[in-house]
């Protein structure tokens, strides 16, 4: 697996490379390289291929934290608005050390995307602390929750730009994000954030949407090519938020959970791992490492793995020009945002992989999302059921236009995707027209 490397110092790293020209097989420099794509699909011209590759606006602030023992310290936090011409921008808050500006601007411009191929009314936006949250208490990380918050108040808001969850943070950091906003404005706002608790307007389903999402679509996928979800074996890289349920979901819908992994180590049972099981090992251990149902595996192995699907889970680029060849499944469904960079996909297409990208295959979350917003403007929520349903049609509706799409143009799902995602962006730019 690709490790960032995890600091124990909370002193910043040195800020941002300048706009356009992110470090090669970054995420930024995927998603440049993956826009630049389409935009020649699309026969876009340079200036609007300009303005959908440069974001709105972006924040940058310092977030000072009094740690439990007395001492200060100091944090970098970033907040990047993509775009706002369809509605909110919205998007995640990833609390990791290897946060900065240019990977904040990578991940909101893949939520451009995603709400576009959903269609969701959002444009797209992502936040970011460089922190490893491992290291810090519980009221450590609400008091840095809670200055970022207001160091960013400026530019979020139900109307403005709705943060989520993302890697690292939780249920219990939107509430902290909820709170500190409802109490500056002086009245409840909870659709400020989505992914909240149920006790302050979260929506039922949200814990599970993007796990339930990738395997709807994978589902959809297989479909296609006459394989029914109970034939198939499955992989997945990481077991945390997405992976594990992922990994649940998969296996309660009869697929064959083989192997897994986290940061740790991983897990190999060709009989199958029992998912159930294994999330009670997580639950008191922190690790998939050390369960007594299956072998010991490591990340790489597990990336090679004669299985039918893979699901890349975790972090960015795992799937790259040295891991990408290695790959024996017939399906990468992506889990994790940017687990693919641009040599690895081009290795994946060549040797016939088919990778369901991950601006469809993890939109459920932001979907779930979406609802959680509309029952809070409304203040009216729905039932468990209602939005299994809902989600399921809106990813299987997805898949089917994006894979109508790719068969009509001879394109890859990621292209047609993204040429689905981009038209809409861009025609809402087109029909606003540009003011002055
Ligand atoms: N962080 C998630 C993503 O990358 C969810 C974003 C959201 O719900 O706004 O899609």
């Amino acid at each position: 697996m690709t490790t960032t490397s995890i600091s124990d110092s909370p002193l910043p790293a040195a800020p941002a490379a300048a706009p356009g020209h992110p470090a090669a097989g970054s995420p930024l420099a995927t998603a440049h390289s993956q826009l630049a794509s389409a935009v020649e699909l699309l026969g876009y011209d340079a200036g609007q291929h300009q303005m959908l590759a440069t974001p709105r606006r972006e924040i940058h602030v310092a977030v000072p934290l009094r740690r439990d023992d007395g001492e200060t310290v100091l944090f970098h936090g970033f907040r990047v608005q993509h775009n706002i011409s369809r509605g909110p921008g919205k998007g995640g808050l990833r609390y990791h050390p290897s946060v900065d500006i240019d990977e904040v601007r990578a991940l909101a411009m893949w939520m451009t995307w995603k709400c576009g191929i959903v269609d969701l009314p959002y444009g797209g936006a992502k936040g970011g602390v460089a922190i490893d949250p491992r290291h810090y208490s519980q009221a450590e990380l609400e008091r840095v929750t809670r200055r970022y918050t207001s160091e960013i108040m400026p530019m979020i808001g139900p109307d403005t730009d709705v943060m989520a969850p993302d890697m690292g943070t939780d249920e219990q950091t939107m509430a902290w994000v909820m709170d500190t906003y409802s109490v500056n404005r002086g009245y409840t706002i909870p659709a400020v954030v989505t992914g909240k608790p149920l006790a302050v307007g979260g929506s039922r389903g949200r814990g599970t949407a993007t796990s339930a999402g990738i395997v709807h679509v994978t589902a959809a996928a297989l479909e296609e090519a006459g394989v029914p979800l109970t034939d198939v074996t499955v992989a997945v890289q990481g077991f945390g938020k997405v992976g594990s349920h992922a990994a649940a979901i998969f296996a309660q819908r009869g697929a064959k959970v083989v192997a897994v992994s986290d940061q740790y180590g991983g897990l190999r049972n060709d009989a199958g791992i029992d998912v159930n099981r294994l999330l009670e090992h997580v639950a008191h251990t922190g690790s998939v490492v050390g369960f007594d149902g299956a072998d010991a595996l490591s990340n790489d192995e597990l990336l090679g793995l004669e299985v039918d699907v893979l699901v890349p889970a975790a972090v960015e680029g795992v799937l790259d020009e040295r891991t990408a060849g290695q790959v024996r499944a017939r399906w990468v469904v992506e889990g994790a945002n940017g687990p693919t960079t641009t040599a690895g996909d081009e290795i994946l297409a060549r040797n016939g992989v088919v990778v369901v990208p991950d601006v469809l295959a993890n939109a459920g979350g932001v979907v779930v999302s979406y609802f959680e917003w509309v029952q809070a403007n409304q203040t009216y929520w729905w039932t468990e059921a209602e939005i299994a349903e809902k989600l399921e049609h809106r990813m299987t509706s997805a898949y089917a236009d994006v894979s109508a799409l790719a068969r009509r143009q001879g394109l890859s799902l990621r292209d047609a995707a993204l040429v689905i995602g981009i038209e809409r962006t861009a025609e809402a730019h087109r029909i606003r027209g540009l003011y002055p």
